[in-house]
């Protein structure tokens, strides 16, 4: 099936929207079961995206693995969403919810055609610039780490993750501040002298904590992609309460259905 990713692949001065997006099979499904128990998570993540990208109009034959690593994430998700939508027929997966009120367990079920989809082109809600994939920010503190002159850098764009960047962070097992700074300094395309890949966790570490959370935020609020409702009623005492961030490969690629 054809799809309009949201971001878009950069390639030789053009940008790459449409993709053909493959459904399941048994056989995928055994490939990512078989590699579950292997150290490393992001195979199971890998092996789903090689098989769902069937192609990118614009690029010849089936996209090589460095072109799979400068996909934005968000547009790998979304390739995990079609992908689930294609898989599910119109049968809505459920995943286990606990009560944070009555402490009780239920399914809720997951209505995949609910989610929205915020593209880069122009919706307006994202601050994220069309052309050059990212948002300026100016610190408030800035960071004195970048070169040897030790001159304090203010003026920066960060832009958005790629699946080789989301790979490389999970791949880390590192824990939660930990990948949490890799991934905003990873996510950081321009400061000061620096660019793309050039900016490190230490050197965010000097940083007021503020900072680091303003930057957080501006990346969590901007971002694009596929975004499900975040609340959940519970069915015995119609509690509403946050639900994680839906996972579409574990919650629902990886799993039965019922
Ligand atoms: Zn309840």
């Amino acid at each position: 099936m054809s799809y309009t990713l949201p971001v878009g692949l950069d390639y030789e001065g053009q940008l790459l929207r449409d993709v053909e997006v493959a459904s399941p099979t048994g056989g995928l499904l055994k490939r990512m079961r078989d590699v579950m128990t292997g150290k490393d998570r992001t195979a199971i993540y890998r092996i789903a995206l090689e098989f769902g990208l069937q192609s990118i109009d614009g690029i010849q034959g089936k996209p090589s693995k460095e072109i799979l690593g400068r996909l934005y994430f968000p547009d790998v998700e979304f390739i995990y969403h079609c992908m689930a939508l294609l898989d599910c027929d119109g049968e809505w997966p459920r995943v286990m919810r606990s009560c944070p009120r009555c402490e009780r367990e239920f399914k809720q079920e997951i209505d995949l055609s609910k989610a929205t989809v915020l593209a880069l082109d122009g919706s307006g809600k994202s601050k994220f610039d069309n052309d050059t994939r990212s948002i300026p920010f100016t610190l408030g503190t800035g960071v004195r780490t970048l070169d040897a002159t030790e001159a304090e850098h203010k003026d920066g764009r960060i832009g958005i993750l790629t699946f080789d960047d989301w790979s490389t962070v999970t791949a880390s097992k590192l824990l939660f501040g930990s990948s949490m700074l890799q991934s905003i300094a990873r996510a950081i395309v321009e400061l000061g002298p620096a660019g793309r890949g050039e900016v490190s966790a230490a050197d965010l570490e000097k940083l007021p904590a503020r900072e680091v959370k303003k930057l957080e935020s501006l990346y969590n609020d901007n971002v694009p992609g596929v975004q499900f409702p975040g609340t959940v009623d519970c069915p015995y005492c119609q509690e509403t309460f946050p639900v994680p961030p839906i996972d579409v490969v574990s919650d629902f690629l990886l799993r039965s259905a019922g």
